[in-house]
């Protein structure tokens, strides 16, 4: 599913991103002549630069190919500064400074591919700058001795490298936080199945590919009877060992294209894809029968579930009405002496 919130956090970015390039632009145009005589050739490349970010900046805010946002937004900065690094100077620029950084930038805005492509560019683009360094001057016709140029460009290329390294080092450590911090926003801390926020990502998409390819889709309401008993017979923890383990017992009963989570305290869900009403009632005895056979830690006496089922019921209906359906038949089980099932009316 495409990460809508992420998106739109790169479209800001890049839009800001831009925003200070030109920013920069403006300013080196209107601040260097204050300190420096300025060279027509800066004058010139500076208002080239300005039109093309301002160019990208229209692109990206006009929101027609958000894909290549970041890859603008990269564009743009190259754009910035390798003209003003090839009339400065080249690598005994000082604008040759900030050419470690970009791999890093690279690495956070856009990824990867993004911060390996920026370092394998500017590294090219420094070796260049380095070989040839005898034919670059910087715009107050100053040349630099070979050797400045040659160590300079082994620097430059090293610190390069440095950043590119740990760009990505930043990159795997990001990736492999997001994705715990996103397995425990999905999973119920004391089941490990999914939660409610987990089983909507799965159930919303499921629902509407049932829909579309108008195939059978069934739901199914669990909750286990009498359960207030266990707690107050045996304590909190016991009936906690005891959620634990209907949960691992509902979960070894169903198939790998259904969805089990729990829905709120001693009550769980299961989403079926693919599922005719009568097959959907067929595992849920099972289900029935495997909780009632088992036996559980620190309980004498058998625990028993009582479940409640519903069907899709066309286009129109919707992931809510399901539930509500599913939630009303598992009541009436419960009026008719629970440990059974029920289907919607
Ligand atoms: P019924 O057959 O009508 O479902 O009876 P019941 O006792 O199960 O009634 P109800 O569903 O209303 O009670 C649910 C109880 O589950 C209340 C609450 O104390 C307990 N419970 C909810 N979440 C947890 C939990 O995480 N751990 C434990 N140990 N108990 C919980
Ligand atoms: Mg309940
Ligand atoms: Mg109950």
């Amino acid at each position: 599913m495409p990460d809508l919130s992420q998106t739109k956090l790169n479209h800001k970015l890049t839009l800001r991103i831009i925003e200070m390039t030109l920013v920069t632009l403006v300013f080196s145009l209107l601040a260097r002549p204050i300190l420096a005589e300025l060279h027509p050739y800066y004058f010139w490349i500076a208002i080239f630069d300005i039109i093309i970010t301002s160019s990208l900046y229209l692109v990206v805010r006009s929101n027609k190919w958000p894909k290549w946002h970041i890859s603008l937004s990269l564009i743009s900065s190259l754009i910035i500064i390798l003209p003003m690094l090839s009339i400065s100077g080249g690598v005994n620029s000082q604008v040759a400074f900030f050419l470690p950084l970009y791999p890093i930038v690279g690495a956070l805005i856009g990824g990867r591919l993004e911060s390996r492509l920026m370092s394998l560019f500017l590294i090219v683009a420094v070796l260049f700058a380095t070989i040839f360094n005898h034919s670059i001057i910087n715009v107050s016709g100053e040349y630099y001795a070979d050797n400045t140029s040659y160590l300079r460009g082994f620097w430059l290329i090293l610190a390069i490298m440095f950043s590119a390294i740990f760009g990505q080092f930043f990159l795997n450590r990001y990736t492999e936080l997001t994705k715990k911090l996103t397995a425990e926003n999905l999973q119920d801390p004391l089941t490990e199945l999914l939660n409610r926020r987990g089983l909507n990502l799965h159930f919303s998409l499921e629902l509407e590919q049932a829909k579309e390819t108008k195939s059978p889709f069934c739901l199914m309401l669990i909750d286990i009877d009498y359960f207030k008993k266990i707690n107050d017979q045996y304590g909190h923890d016991v009936g906690d060992t005891c959620l634990i383990e209907v949960a691992d017992r509902l979960n070894k009963g169903i198939q790998s294209h259904h969805y089990l989570a729990r829905f709120g305290g001693e009550e769980f869900i299961i989403v079926l894809p693919n599922t005719h009403l009568l097959e959907a009632e067929k595992i849920a005895e099972q289900l029935r029968q495997t909780i009632e056979d088992s036996h559980f830690s620190h309980l004498k006496l058998p625990i028993t579930i009582t479940l409640g089922i519903a069907r899709l019921h066309g286009e129109r209906d919707n992931a809510l009405k399901i539930i509500k359906r599913a939630d009303k038949a598992l009541y009436r089980g419960k009026e008719k002496g629970r440990n059974r099932i029920e289907l919607e009316n």
